[in-house]
């Protein structure tokens, strides 16, 4: 009964330029879990009420991820599963790495697709040829959803003009230390095919920033939205709100029980206003502080 209860309030959805609906908030199996075995981890997060699952080939961990989905037992159309292309991998990888996710993962499609880097192996492909490769998995029924991640405005210019089908996602990090950096990338998908952000390390300000400028703007903002809610809120669902009413989709990650609820349950916490999400705008622009992909931005 419990789980299922978590389970109705996770069911927030966000349409993708193909039609197809992804879950607003993710569990991601990199960052805390790369390298390491999530089978526990995931089936827990699932149990608890997550359906969409952010895992990665570079992550090193999809057989445990797979483990972990087989665990919880959930029917394969109510999962929202995510995978994306190593770097550094040519076009006629593509299809090769694919199928090996899929085995490990043991299911037969991927709700989603990405390119992880913009950063194909530079001998044999360019960034449009590796995405003409992601189009062909696509359109094999490997992946129902295909997009990017990290890309930059150049990036994606390098591949619209030539695609057939325009990412539906870029999953890249946001946060307000990010976001000045971010932001024309934000625009840019808007405007060209309304490309859905899907935003990672959105807790940075107060997991790996402590005491910075957003996290002592956070208190007043928190206590509006408790009065608002009419039940307890922390600073990690305000900053969630902040992200999703910046840039959309929440990646995420916990290995605690009690997180992963207050996770779930930060879809249901009331909007921000536009005065204290621009309060948060400012905080953030104080500070720049990038702690992924440095290389691809240039920093
Ligand atoms: P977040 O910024 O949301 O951070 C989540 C982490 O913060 C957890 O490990 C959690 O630890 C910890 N945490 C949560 N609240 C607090 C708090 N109040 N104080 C201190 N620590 C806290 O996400 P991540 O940056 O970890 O990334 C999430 C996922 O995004 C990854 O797993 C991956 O799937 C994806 N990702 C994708 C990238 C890409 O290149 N496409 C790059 C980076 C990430 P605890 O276990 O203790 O709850």
């Amino acid at each position: 009964m419990r789980s299922r209860q978590w389970c109705l309030r996770a069911m927030a959805t966000i349409t993708l330029n193909d039609g197809t609906q992804i879950p607003s908030i993710a569990y991601g199996t990199g960052t805390a879990l790369f390298g390491r075995d999530c089978a526990n981890a995931v089936r827990l997060a699932i149990d608890t009420g997550f359906t969409h699952l952010d895992g990665a080939q570079a992550y090193g961990n999809e057989d445990s991820l797979g483990a972990g989905i087989q665990a919880a037992g959930k029917p394969r159309s109510e999962l929202y599963i995510v995978t994306k292309l190593k770097g550094g991998l040519g076009a006629a990888q593509v299809k090769p790495s694919l199928v090996k996710s899929l085995q490990q993962l043991g299911v037969d499609y991927v709700d989603l697709f990405l390119i992880h880097t913009p950063k194909p192996h530079p001998q044999d492909s360019t960034l449009l040829e590796l995405w003409k490769a992601v189009e062909a998995v696509h359109a094999e029924g490997l992946a129902k959803s295909i997009g990017v991640s990290n890309f930059t405005v150049d990036d994606l210019k390098a591949i619209l003009p030539g695609a057939k089908i325009i990412p539906s996602v870029n999953q890249i990090e946001v946060h307000p230390y990010v976001w000045k950096a971010a932001e024309p990338i934000v625009k840019y998908c808007r405007e060209n095919g309304n490309i859905a952000i899907a935003s990672y390390g959105g807790l940075t300000p107060l997991n790996r920033v402590p005491g910075g400028p957003v996290d002592n703007v956070l208190p007043p903002i928190v206590q509006r939205l408790e009065e608002a809610f009419g039940k307890p809120v922390t600073a990690n669902q305000a900053l969630f709100k902040w992200t999703c009413q910046k840039a959309a989709i929440v990646v995420t990650t916990s290995s605690k029980e009690a997180r992963i609820k207050e996770y779930l349950e930060s879809v249901r916490v009331p909007d921000l206003t536009a005065d204290e999400i621009q309060a948060i705008d400012d905080a953030g622009a104080k500070l720049h502080k990038r702690f992924f992909m440095k290389h691809v931005f240039g920093e």
